[in-house]
C-alpha cells in the first residue's frame, strides 16, 4: 500500500483558503470542493468508468485545482503523476504545500487553460480530470474534442463537471429536448455517459444549479472520418434554425441530404449523430474533390 500520510496530514481545506486568502472569485468560476470524501469518490467513479485499471501507467491533467481537494485524490489514485494548471496566482501559492507533500508526483502549472495545449504538459497516456470553471467549460471541451479528432490518442478519458443542464446536453440523444450542436460532437468523438450528480450544497460557495460530472472515453474513428470543423458547420448550419426543415437549414447540404436518403422535411432534432457525420463527410470529399 502506497503512503499517503504526507498527503492525509495537510491542514483542512478551509485552513488553507484563509491562509491564503483564496476567496471565491466569480468572475474565475471558482465553486470549490471541500469535502475530501466528495473528491476521493469523483476520483473512484472516473477510474471505474476506465476499466479494471483505472489511472494506473496514466498522467492525469487536472484544470483548475482551486485550494486541491480533487488534486489531492487525484495524487492519491493509482495515477503515474498528476498535472495542474491553475489561472489564479493565489491558488497556485495555496497548492506549494500539496505539491511538497506529493513529492514530485503533482506539478502545478500557471496559466490560463485556454491557451495551454494539455498534450505538451505530459506523455500519453493522458487523462483529463477537472471540475471546470463553468464559464469556459463548453469552449475547453470543445477544444479537447477537437484535439481527440486530430489524435485519438490524447486524451484517453476526460472526467469533467459541468451544470447538470449543459451535461444533459452532451448525453442527450436524438429526440430530446436538450439534443444539440454538443451531443453530435461530443457523441461522434467519444462515448459519453454521467457519473454523478452534486447539489449545490457540495461547493463553497453554491452555485445557482446542480452540477454533473460526465465520462468521455474517445472512440476508433473510420479512417475516412471527417475533419472537426466540417461536423462542427453542418451541426451549426442545422441547429442554428432547429425548427426549420433541414430542406432550409441545410439547403447547402442538399446533395448529400439526397444522396442519404434523407427526409428533407425532417427537423435537425430528428437526424441522429451518424447522419450529420455522413452529411459531413460527403461535403468534406465534396469540397476536398473540388479543390484538387
Ligand atoms: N478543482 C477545485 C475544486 O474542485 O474545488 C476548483 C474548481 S473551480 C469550479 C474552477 C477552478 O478553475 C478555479 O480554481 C479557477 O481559479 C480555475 N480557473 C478559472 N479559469 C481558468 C483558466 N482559464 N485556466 C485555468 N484555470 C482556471
Amino acid at each position: 500500500m502506497a503512503d499517503f500520510s504526507n498527503i492525509d496530514g495537510l491542514p483542512p481545506l478551509r485552513d488553507v483558503i484563509a491562509a491564503h486568502g483564496l476567496s471565491a472569485q466569480k468572475a474565475l468560476g471558482q465553486n470549490f470542493l471541500l469535502d475530501l470524501n466528495v473528491t476521493a469518490k469523483i476520483v473512484r467513479l472516473a477510474e471505474q468508468a476506465r476499466g479494471p485499471d483505472g489511472f494506473a501507467g496514466v498522467h492525469v491533467i487536472e484544470i483548475g485545482p482551486g485550494p486541491g481537494g480533487l488534486t489531492r485524490a487525484l495524487v492519491k489514485s493509482g495515477a503515474r503523476g498528476v498535472s495542474a494548471v491553475e489561472f489564479d496566482r493565489r491558488a497556485v501559492d495555496a497548492l506549494q504545500g500539496l505539491e511538497a507533500a506529493a513529492a514530485g508526483r503533482l506539478v502545478i502549472v500557471q496559466g490560463d487553460a485556454l491557451e495551454t495545449d494539455l498534450t505538451g504538459l505530459c506523455e500519453a497516456p493522458r487523462a483529463i480530470v477537472a471540475n471546470l470553471p463553468y464559464n469556459i467549460a463548453t469552449p475547453l471541451l470543445l477544444g479537447w474534442l477537437s484535439q481527440v479528432r486530430a489524435d485519438p490518442q490524447a486524451f484517453s478519458s476526460m472526467s469533467l463537471m459541468f451544470q447538470k443542464e449543459v451535461a444533459a446536453r452532451i448525453t442527450a440523444g436524438l429526440g430530446s429536448k436538450a439534443y444539440g450542436r454538443l451531443s453530435v460532437m461530443a457523441q461522434w468523438l467519444c462515448k459519453v455517459g454521467r457519473l454523478m450528480d452534486l447539489p449545490p450544497s457540495a461547493f463553497t460557495p453554491p452555485p445557482k444549479v446542480v452540477s454533473s460530472v460526465v465520462h468521455f472515453m474517445p472512440r476508433v474513428l473510420d479512417s475516412d472520418a471527417p475533419s472537426f470543423q466540417a461536423v462542427e458547420r453542418v451541426t451549426a448550419a442545422a441547429f442554428n434554425q432547429r425548427r426549420k426543415m433541414i430542406r432550409t437549414s441545410l439547403k447547402d447540404y442538399m446533395a448529400g441530404v439526397e444522396a442519404l436518403g434523407l427526409d428533407p422535411q425532417a427537423r435537425a432534432e430528428e437526424l441522429g449523430v451518424q447522419d450529420f457525420v455522413k452529411l459531413a463527410c460527403f461535403h468534406d470529399f465534396d469540397v476536398k474533390h473540388k479543390k484538387n
